[in-house]
C-alpha cells in the first residue's frame, strides 16, 4: 500500500478487515510484539466493558472498534486468519454441530 491510497474497507468480511488492520498497522505492531499487544486488547476489552455498563450508544460502537481492531492484531501477529477462526462456528456450535445450540449448559462456549 502506497501512502495516500485508500484502505480496504473495513466491513467487507473479516479478511478485508485483517488486512487493513495489518495494512494501517502492520508494522507497530510487529516492531510492539505480542506481549505489549495482548495488555492493549485487554485494556481495550475493559473500556468495552465501561462503555457497556454506562450504556452510550456511539462509544459502545467505538469500543468495540477498538477491541476487534486489537483481537486482530493479534491474530496476525501469531499468525491466525480470523476468516479461518469464524469458520468453526459456520456450522453451528463447534461442540454439538446444532444450530441453536443444543449443549446442556447454555452458558458453556467452550
Ligand atoms: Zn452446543
Amino acid at each position: 500500500m502506497e501512502p495516500g491510497d485508500a484502505p480496504l474497507p473495513p466491513h467487507r468480511g473479516l479478511k478485508a478487515f485483517q488486512a487493513n488492520i495489518a495494512a494501517i498497522y502492520g508494522a507497530k505492531d510487529a516492531a510492539r510484539g505480542i506481549p505489549e499487544s495482548y495488555m492493549w486488547f485487554v485494556e481495550e476489552v475493559g473500556e468495552l466493558g465501561r462503555a457497556i455498563r454506562r450504556g452510550e450508544p456511539e462509544n459502545l460502537r467505538e469500543e468495540f472498534s477498538d477491541v476487534l481492531a486489537w483481537l486482530t492484531t493479534l491474530a496476525s501477529l501469531t499468525g491466525i486468519e480470523m476468516e479461518d477462526a469464524a469458520r468453526r462456528y459456520s456450522d453451528g456450535c463447534p461442540r454439538c454441530g446444532v444450530v441453536p445450540c443444543a449443549c446442556q449448559r447454555g452458558a458453556d462456549r467452550e
